[in-house]
């Protein structure tokens, strides 16, 4: 891998800088900015993915012929390290980062042109229907049924966790529609409108008070035959498919730089601090090497492979790392219960703010407690951590 930027490479920076320059507005800086978990508020990552979408840059892993931009693992880098050093809340990734990669690689042509341009607008909200209580980590227990009737299969069952189910416009799901030895078989990958008649989202308010994840209820819910992606019986393949780029394929080593600073802006002062800062940049340059090469895969069209498993490992062990760093650093001023100073991934139930609407504290302190109560659902989102050290230890060692 070359480390120096090529001259077509800065002239893309530029170009990248020009562009965020100019279209990021004071509010969605902010939102970047003044984030308390990995999602961005809908409204806030929905406008933004519309103007990056005018552009052509709504999703730049897409192959081209499907509105993506085909760039090299190098311009990709580039960019999310540009959206991340300006402030650019991230776009919702269920639509763009999972049930589109799916749909190019297993989707019928009338999918492909139904679901992506709406996906890629931002016209269609998407979340995942993947976990069930008691189906988490052992996904393939999922007991949600479909049962075929005609044209349609008849869907009951019971999701949980689901992240913007409040808001979104269609889900992904895995459903049972046969009883097999295996239970890996069975499973089938289903695309449901979440407006059809049966079914119902309830909310889960998180720790931080913030609504993001949600049980969905799934009450003799119709859903055509033409919306399973793959074959009936088949999920497992798409599912794990889809994990892949789930957990890897992203680009988190800029992001963790931007925190990184903010940190330092609050205090070095701390005893052995600046050690620890400068151990976790470490980590995070070694997180940016793996990344790459996985973007380099990506790029000449390669899926991420288990190696997803060790960027998502690592990446969200780093990220609670940070949290640790930044609540230290913020000190008093991480203990006070501010949502209306900083940008919820969802609304904030029954907060009335004090000081007549004023936070207290700096700046950077706003998020660190909301950010270090939500990161720990880092390990355990997406296949908890242990899980992905089994994987690893499997596929990746052979043990
Ligand atoms: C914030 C958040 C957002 C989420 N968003 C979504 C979403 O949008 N859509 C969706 O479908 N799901 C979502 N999830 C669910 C997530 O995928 C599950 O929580 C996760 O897979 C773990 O499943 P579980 O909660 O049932 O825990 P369990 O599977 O019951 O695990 C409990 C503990 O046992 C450990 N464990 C279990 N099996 C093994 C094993 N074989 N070896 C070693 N250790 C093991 C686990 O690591 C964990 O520590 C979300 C979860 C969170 C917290």
């Amino acid at each position: 891998m070359q480390i120096a930027w090529s001259d077509d490479e800065r002239a893309f920076r530029t170009e990248v800088r020009t562009f965020l320059d100019d279209a990021l507005t004071p509010e969605l800086r902010a939102a970047g900015r003044n984030m308390t978990s990995v999602y961005a508020h809908p409204t806030i990552s929905l406008t933004w993915q519309r103007i990056l979408h005018a552009k052509g840059w709504a999703a730049p892993a897409w192959p081209v012929e499907y509105g993506g931009c085909g760039w090299s693992a190098a311009r990709r880098s580039i960019f999310a390290a540009e959206l991340s050093a300006a402030g650019a809340p991230p776009l919702s990734p269920m639509g763009l980062g999972m049930c589109g990669p799916v749909l190019i690689g297993h989707g019928t042509p009338q999918q492909k042109t139904r679901f992506l341009p709406r996906m890629l607008s931002g016209e269609d909200l998407w979340c995942q229907g993947y976990s069930e209580p008691g189906s988490g980590s052992d996904l393939a227990a999922l007991q949600m049924s479909a049962r075929a009737d005609g044209d349609d299969f008849i869907c009951n069952g019971h999701k949980i966790w689901t992240t913007h189910a409040n808001a979104a416009d269609w889900i992904f799901c895995l459903v049972r529609t046969s009883q097999e030895k295996i239970r890996q078989l069975g499973i089938t990958f289903i695309l449901i409108d979440m407006t059809t008649p049966g079914v119902e989202v309830r909310p889960i308010i998180s720790l931080s008070g913030e609504h993001i994840q949600n049980e969905v209820f799934f009450t003799d819910v119709r859903v055509p035959k033409t919306n399973v992606v793959g074959a009936v019986g088949d999920g497992w393949t798409v599912a794990k498919y889809l994990m892949q780029f789930e957990r890897g394929g992203g680009s988190s080593a800029p992001g963790f730089r931007t925190r990184l600073a903010k940190i330092r802006a609050m205090t070095t002062d701390l005893d052995g601090f600046a050690g620890r800062l400068a151990d976790a940049a470490i980590a995070v340059d070694a997180l940016e090497a793996v990344e790459m090469r996985v973007m380099a895969g990506l790029a000449s069209g390669q899926a991420p492979g288990p190696e997803s498993s060790m960027l998502k490992t690592v990446g969200t062990e780093l990220s609670q790392r940070l949290t640790e760093l930044s609540l230290e650093a913020a000190g008093v001023y991480g203990a006070p219960f501010q949502p209306h100073a900083v940008h919820a991934g969802g609304p904030t139930y029954g907060f009335v703010p004090p000081n007549d609407g004023q936070a207290v504290g700096p700046s950077d302190a706003w998020t660190a407690a909301p950010k270090y109560f939500h990161d720990r659902a880092g390990s355990i989102y997406a296949g908890t951590n242990e899980i992905q050290r089994n994987i690893m230890a499997k596929a990746i060692l052979g043990l």
